[in-house]
């Protein structure tokens, strides 16, 4: 039992040295990549289909995957009804059989592993191993977010007070939730959002990244099969502007819960601030400029294999990827040999091969940016290394891995989404510089440090402006209950996903006084 009175344990996932579960992993995997796979507006547990567009896989364009409706006007219009008009007796259930609902979702999605994790593969591009990831951050955020409910959403607490008095405070849902989720974490960001909503006591009308769709269908069955009531959870793929947009403005909606990138969270901010109805509050996760310090005192071994894992695994596409490696002068020509020696290393190419190590960005528009960066930094930069391009890369989206040297911070004026490191020089004496051009980004995601100097560690660490910071390890993959994980600044509003304060940003809470 931790500091919080949990006796939960984490995911234990699939060990993929055992012969006996790769097995298990390949059968399942291979049967689900026989089925038909389709995604459409869910609204009441009916899924509309009809006008299906196919869906393609990121690594190979001539498969298609599956098919996609796009919600209309209608569909939208629809999920918006029903959910409010359950929300409140969704929020009169105990909160002890929410929670149960969300564990046996859990399990099914433990069930389910290799079925999900074929369809983030083929889906998104993912590898095997950044599969079995999505997967058990799902089933943590679950069983984390009903262990918490379970404590504190089931019922009144008495406060104390004068005689004659019976004083209560209780956690409600606010109503209908809007949860919008990234294409990066197309299972786990999308169950971790949805699950928070929906324990806490509030309808939901999931919108699942355009690019992620049948994921998120899946995940809707299962929810509805652990026993989520279908007029409860509505799912709406689509686009920002017929999905994302009219729900948001619409003043029946009580809450948005989004993950994504900064233009998008300040055009929803506008449009909340604009509405008619309720203020409601928006959780919002954006992305970062997230940089990496490491000084003359560090083993430069260990920050080869973290920087290579920071920057390149799931190809540069999360939140809290490496962008930028300061490198102390002494040791920078060692650490770059070493670092590039490493990226020639790396395996590019099909996820659903166990040995690859950098997979396809999402989509062309996403390749197209990535090459035009380089393209630019090949200019006003150095290239240190290109890794070469994977066998047949025009099948797909593939990027390969790039290490640019910088002079200045200011050669890099936005987040680039993918596996492009760049590298700065510092002197010692600039330590303090550093720290305030790095705070100076404005973003606040992740942060990494690699000293083995404890005074210099704690002295960076005060005064990083970021939500996670981690020294002398990798700055990905934060784990539920472990590492909360959200930042502050440009990239978000700062509540912490598989944290123990992240529930409360889904509900509102109400004092009762009665004099007896
Ligand atoms: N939680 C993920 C990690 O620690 C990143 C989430 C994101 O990319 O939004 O790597």
């Amino acid at each position: 039992v931790n500091l919080y009175g949990e006796a939960r344990r984490n995911a234990r996932g699939v060990d993929l040295t055992d012969t006996a579960h790769l097995r298990w992993l390949h059968e399942g995997m291979e049967a689900a990549d026989r089925r038909e796979w389709h995604a459409g507006p869910t609204v009441s547990g009916q899924v509309r289909s009809g006008d299906a567009k196919p869906v393609h896989s990121p690594a190979d364009h001539g498969r298609e995957v599956g098919r996609v409706t796009w919600a209309t006007e209608e569909d939208v219009e629809r999920a918006l009804a029903r959910a409010s008009a359950a929300a409140a007796d969704w929020d009169a259930t105990p909160g002890e059989r929410r929670a149960a609902c969300l564990e046996r979702y859990a399990e099914l999605l433990e069930e389910e592993m290799p079925t999900l994790i074929a369809l983030c593969c083929r889906e998104a591009g993912k590898h095997i191993p950044d599969g079995v990831a999505e997967v058990r951050e799902a089933v943590d955020f679950c069983r984390y977010y009903a262990a918490q409910s379970r404590r504190e959403f089931n019922g009144p607490v008495t406060l104390p007070g004068p005689t004659g008095e019976r004083n209560t405070l209780s956690l409600h849902g606010r109503g209908v939730f809007v949860c919008i989720s990234p294409w990066n974490f197309p299972l786990a960001i999308f169950t971790g959002q949805v699950a928070a909503a929906l324990v806490a006591g509030n309808a939901v009308i999931a919108k699942p990244a355009e690019q992620t769709s049948l994921i998120g269908q899946y995940a809707v069955q299962l929810m509805h099969r652990a026993g989520i009531p279908q007029e409860v959870l509505h799912l709406l793929p689509g686009d920002g502007p017929t999905v994302g947009g009219p729900l948001v403005r619409d003043p029946r909606v009580n809450g948005v819960a989004f993950t994504g990138s900064v233009p998008t969270a300040r055009l929803i901010n506008r449009q909340l601030a604009e509405r008619e109805g309720p203020i409601i509050p928006f959780i919002a996760e954006t992305g970062g400029q997230n940089a990496m310090i490491v000084d003359s005192s560090a083993l430069l071994e260990q920050v080869t294999a973290d920087v290579l894992k920071s920057s390149f695994q799931s190809a540069g596409q999360r939140c809290s990827a490496l962008r930028v490696l300061y490198v102390q002068t002494d040791v920078a020509d060692e650490l770059l040999e070493m670092l590039t020696g490493a990226m020639a290393e790396l395996r590019i190419g099909d996820p659903w091969r166990l040995s690859t190590d950098v997979t396809p960005v999402i989509d062309d528009d996403a390749r197209r940016m990535l090459l035009e960066h380089c393209e630019h930094m090949q200019r006003e930069a150095k290239l240190l290394y290109r890794c070469p391009d994977p066998e047949a890369a025009e099948a797909g989206t593939f990027v390969a891995p790039h290490a640019f040297e910088l002079q200045s911070l200011k050669q890099l004026p936005e987040e680039k989404f993918g596996p492009i490191l760049h590298v700065i020089r510092f002197r010692a004496r600039d330590l303090d510089r550093v720290i305030d051009e790095i705070n100076g980004t404005g973003f606040g995601l992740t942060f990494g440090i690699h000293s083995r100097i404890d005074r210099t560690v704690n002295h960076v660490v005060s005064r990083m402006k970021v939500g996670n910071a981690y020294a002398n390890r990798n700055m990905i993959g934060a784990v539920v209950g472990v590492h909360p994980f959200g930042g502050e600044g440009l990239s978000g509003t700062g509540p912490k996903a598989g944290g123990p304060h992240y529930l409360y940003r889904f509900a509102t809470e109400r004092a009762l006084s009665i004099d007896t």
